[in-house]
């Protein structure tokens, strides 16, 4: 049996071409991309593709998008292999975790891929991105089943964990890395992968679609020497009902009284408060007394979760209408692989591959 996978194109670069007039790039249809890819007829798959109606940059992804490749993805699940998502790099990392969220008990590779420069450009990335992307999403292991079965980001040599990534560079054709989370794969002559760090589903639930997510979220940086009344605005937002607080190193903060007060306000309110780290690596750990006095006020520590993979947690729990204690519960829960929540004195050392079990 030949494996038989599903193309979703959504547009970014990799099916963009500069407008003769403007020399801005802008998308283009599949059948353009394709073309560009005649060595994809190598691989004895077969490969259908849905589009978008209109291609779009990645920076106009929002929910409703969101939605439709979910849908595409449950509506044809029982039919292909594998599915391969391109997709602007942009917001690829919020596009990963947030399916990573909504696929509940995803079992099938869901592979999302684009590239730095054009598919019709002599150098670029987007046709190994497109071919090792395939091939990852037609991978088996000896007794048949997906080597993958999360939702996954393949770029030039490395498979990330969706949830796990995040955009590096606006430049290197090595543009994403989980900086929390070993690679699910190195690519080089051959697609090596890390079984250990591979989602292993221990039983076999069937799988459990939720497209709602709330948009009422918002971020609040810290920086040193905010106002009050600034933060006082930013934690009224009307409407909000999230908000990831973006925190100094192990998740520490100011320690001033009006600073604390505000927060608390806000908690007593009934906003959800998670705090992540504005570092790239590492997680909030409490270590401080500013980050320890936000933990007893009710802000919930985020670990070491991406700010994309923050945002899209809360975008999902608040859509899924549960309540501020369930919500609570399940961010200090990994839904599907995207926080570490083993308790730091238990972990081994950050440079042992296990780290992160
Ligand atoms: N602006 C593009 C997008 O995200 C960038 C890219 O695809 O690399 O759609």
């Amino acid at each position: 049996m030949k494996p038989h996978i599903l193309i979703i194109y959504t547009g970014g670069t990799i099916g963009m071409i500069e407008d003769t007039e403007s020399k801005v790039l802008k998308p283009f249809d599949f059948t353009h991309l394709m073309e560009n890819v005649p060595k994809v007829k190598m691989l004895d798959y077969v490969i259908d593709n849905i589009q978008f109606a209109e291609p779009i940059d990645s920076s106009d992804m929002d929910i409703p998008h969101w939605q439709a490749i979910a849908r595409h993805i449950v509506d044809n699940y029982e039919n292909y292999d594998g599915f391969v998502v391109l997709h602007g790099t942009d917001t690829m990392a919020y596009t990963a975790s947030a399916l990573s969220f909504m696929l509940e008990n995803l079992r099938k590779p869901v592979i999302i891929t684009g590239s730095q420069l054009p598919i019709g450009e002599v150098r670029t990335d987007g046709e190994e991105n497109l071919i090792t992307a395939l091939q990852i999403a037609a991978a088996t292991d000896h007794a048949g089943r997906p080597v993958v079965q999360e939702v996954a980001i393949l770029f030039e040599n490395y498979l990330w964990r969706g949830n796990r990534s995040t955009k590096l560079s606006a430049d290197n054709f090595n543009a994403f890395k989980s900086n929390n989370y070993p690679a699910l794969a190195k690519i080089g002559l051959d697609i090596y992968y890390d079984f250990d760090a591979l989602a292993r589903p221990k039983s076999e639930p069937p799988l459990n679609p939720r497209y709602d997510m709330d948009p009422n979220v918002a971020s609040i940086d810290l920086f040193p020497g905010p106002t009050e009344t600034a933060l006082r605005h930013q934690l009224s937002i009307p409407g909000v009902k999230g908000i990831v607080l973006r925190t100094y190193g192990a998740g520490n903060a100011p320690t001033a009284k009006w600073f604390h007060d505000a927060i608390r306000e806000a908690i007593e309110r009934g906003v959800i408060i998670l705090n992540v780290t504005q570092c790239s690596n590492g997680a909030v750990l409490q270590r401080y007394e500013g980050g320890e006095k936000l933990s007893s006020l009710g802000v919930i520590s985020g670990r070491d979760i991406t700010y994309e993979a923050a945002i899209t947690k809360l975008m999902f729990l608040l859509g899924m209408g549960l309540s501020p204690h369930a919500i609570r519960k399940y961010l200090n829960t990994a839904l599907c692989g995207e926080v570490t929540v083993t308790p730091p004195s238990l972990r081994r050392s950050p440079h042992s591959r296990h780290y992160y079990e």
